[in-house]
């Protein structure tokens, strides 16, 4: 699934905020997507990307000096966000509200199947767009199974309710 993108580092380390294990990340991935002002403030150390969705550090040095918190990520990170837009695929713009749009129209979501396509004519760049720096694919299929299932569930009480 992640074929697209380069092998990560492996550092392991834990988030100094909120003491979760962090994603090691290629060095492209912050240089792509941090602001200048927090380029300036990185140093020559391998970072982590940080998952846990309530903490608003995003990257950290595999030392635990420097962390990077939101404000200093030029792009919105899915996993921390939400409101409305929540991304989902950095490469070609996919929204969670995209994938619940297309299942409310159609009941079902072909976006994992379109950036399948697009992946494979080698369009992608997960490792500087997606700031956790690997494909997006796993997160967009789960999008569409809870997106499919609410549906069918709302769909099924509506049914019942007449
Ligand atoms: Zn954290």
């Amino acid at each position: 699934m992640s074929s697209c993108c380069a092998t990560k580092p492996s550092v392991s380390a834990v988030c100094p905020r909120c003491g979760q294990k962090g994603k090691a990340v290629g060095e492209e991935t912050p240089t792509h997507l941090l602001t200048k002002a927090a380029l300036s403030k990185r140093r020559d150390v391998p970072y982590l990307f940080c998952r846990t969705p309530i903490c608003e550090v995003v990257y950290f040095s595999a030392d635990g000096v420097t962390v990077f918190r939101k404000s200093d990520v030029r792009v919105r990170v899915g996993l921390k966000e939400t409101e409305p837009p929540i991304p989902l695929c950095y490469c070609f713009g996919f929204t969670e509200q995209d994938v619940y749009d297309e299942v409310k129209a159609t009941g079902r979501c072909t976006i994992s199947e379109r950036i399948t396509a697009r992946v494979q004519a080698g369009e992608c760049a997960c490792e500087i767009k997606n700031p956790q720096g690997s494909c997006c694919l796993g997160k967009v299929r789960a999008a569409e199974k809870e997106a499919v299932a609410c549906w069918k569930s709302r769909r099924s009480s509506a049914v019942l309710m007449y």
